[in-house]
C-alpha cells in the first residue's frame, strides 16, 4: 500500500494493483478525468516525487512528457509513495452515473456532417448533469460518448451535436437509419469538463467542430445564471474548416461574449479569423495569467493549446479539456 499525496495536502492510499484514479475515487476524491482509457489527457498529473508505472500503453503522452514526469492517473499504478502536482475537485456535487432508456425526439441535420439529436427520457427518470459533461449513448452492444449540448431543462430532453464519421457505427446509424422514437440507452453523466467558479477575470473557450457542444451547454447555463459570470470577459473561439461547417451562433440575452469563428481552409469570401483557434487566441490581448481556458474537440488542438498557452503564462491548472477521441 502506498500513500498518494496531492498538492492541496489531501492524501489517499493506493495499492500496487490499483490505478491512482481508482484509488482516489474509492477514497472519495474526484480527480480530473474524461475518457478513462488513456486516450486523452484530462487526467494528466505530474509526479513531483515517487515512482510509478503505466498499466497499459497510452496513446497520448510523448516521451518528453514522460521524461518531465507526466502521467495519466487512469493508466498509472504507484511503485512507491507518490506526490502529485494536482488537486482533487472539491465542492462540486457530481451525481452518480446511471443508465436509463430514452427515445429519439428530434433529428435535425444542422450541416452536411452534423446532426442535432434530441433524446427524450421517461417522466420518472432523468440524467442529472453539470453543463459540459458527457453521457454514453448505448445502442445494443455499441457504446459511444457524447457531450450534452444544452443546459439542464425541465422537459426531460437532452440535446447533442453529432458528427458523421466515415464508416462510423453510431454516427452512420444516426445519419442513415435512425427514426423518431427509436430507443437508445443513456449512461451518465460522466467526465469533469464543467465550469469552475474561480476569481479569474477571463474565461476562454476553445472548440473545434462538435466540440462546441459542451461549450454551448456551459454558455446556456451562464445565460440562465448570469451572476456566475458578471464582471468576467468570456471568449469563445470556434474552429472549423469551411464556413458552411459553422452550424451554430450564440444568441444570448443575459450574457455578453466575444465570439470568434475561425476557419482553417481557404474560404475566398471569408473576412473573419483564419488558422487555428489556439493561434488566433494569441492575437487578442488576453491576460492569460488571469484566465481559465476550456478546450474541447480534437486532440491535436487541445495538446497544442495546452503547450502554447502555458508558455504564454496560463497556469497549467487553469486549463481544462475534453478530447473527442474515438470511444470504441
Ligand atoms: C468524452 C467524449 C465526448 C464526445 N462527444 C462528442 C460529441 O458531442 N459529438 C461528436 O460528434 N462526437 C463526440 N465524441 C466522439 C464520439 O464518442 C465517437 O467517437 C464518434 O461519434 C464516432 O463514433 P462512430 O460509432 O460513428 O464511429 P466508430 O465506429 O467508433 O469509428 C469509425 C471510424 O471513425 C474513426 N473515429 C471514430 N471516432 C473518431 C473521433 N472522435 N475522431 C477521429 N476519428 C474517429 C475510427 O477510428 C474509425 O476509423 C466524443 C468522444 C468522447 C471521448
Amino acid at each position: 500500500m502506498f500513500k498518494i499525496q496531492l498538492k492541496n495536502s489531501k492524501s489517499f492510499i493506493c495499492s500496487e494493483d490499483q490505478t491512482i484514479f481508482e484509488a482516489a475515487k474509492i477514497a472519495g476524491l474526484i480527480l480530473e478525468h474524461s475518457c478513462l482509457s488513456a486516450r486523452c489527457k484530462s487526467c494528466l498529473a505530474k509526479v513531483v516525487e515517487g515512482k510509478t508505472i503505466e498499466i497499459g500503453e497510452d496513446l497520448v503522452l510523448s516521451s518528453s512528457d514522460k521524461q518531465e514526469g507526466y502521467i495519466l492517473t487512469c493508466n498509472t499504478k504507484p511503485l512507491s509513495h507518490v506526490i502529485l502536482n494536482i488537486e482533487d475537485i472539491d465542492n462540486v456535487d457530481l451525481s452518480h452515473p446511471k443508465t436509463i432508456p430514452s427515445k429519439i425526439d428530434v433529428l435535425e441535420f444542422v450541416s452536411k456532417d452534423v446532426v442535432k439529436l434530441v433524446l427524450r427520457t421517461p417522466p420518472n427518470s432523468y440524467i442529472d448533469f453539470l453543463s459540459g459533461q458527457y453521457v454514453n449513448i448505448i445502442m445494443g452492444s455499441i457504446k459511444r460518448s457524447y457531450s450534452l449540448a444544452a443546459a439542464r431543462r425541465n422537459d426531460h430532453k437532452l440535446e447533442f451535436f453529432i458528427k458523421n464519421y466515415k464508416g462510423g457505427v453510431m454516427s452512420n446509424y444516426l445519419f442513415e437509419s435512425a427514426k423518431i422514437n427509436d430507443v437508445l440507452r443513456l449512461e451518465g453523466a460522466l467526465g469533469t469538463f464543467f465550469y469552475r467558479h474561480k476569481k479569474s477575470k477571463n474565461i476562454v473557450f476553445l472548440a473545434t467542430g462538435t466540440g462546441i457542444a459542451p461549450v454551448k451547454s456551459i454558455l446556456d447555463h451562464f445565460d440562465g445564471n448570469p451572476e456566475l459570470v458578471s464582471n468576467k470577459n468570456i471568449w469563445v473561439l470556434w474552429g472549423a474548416r469551411y464556413e458552411e461547417e459553422l452550424f451554430w451562433a450564440p444568441k444570448y440575452q443575459n450574457i455578453k461574449l466575444h465570439f470568434i469563428p475561425v476557419l482553417s481552409r481557404t474560404n475566398p469570401n471569408w473576412k473573419g479569423a483564419k488558422g487555428y483557434v489556439q493561434n488566433v487566441l494569441q492575437e487578442h490581448e488576453i491576460d492569460l495569467s488571469d484566465a481559465q481556458v476550456y478546450a474541447c474537440g480534437c486532440n491535436d488542438m487541445i495538446n497544442s493549446a495546452f503547450k502554447l498557452l502555458a508558455e504564454k503564462g496560463l497556469p497549467e491548472h487553469q486549463f481544462y479539456s475534453d478530447a473527442f477521441v474515438s470511444s470504441n
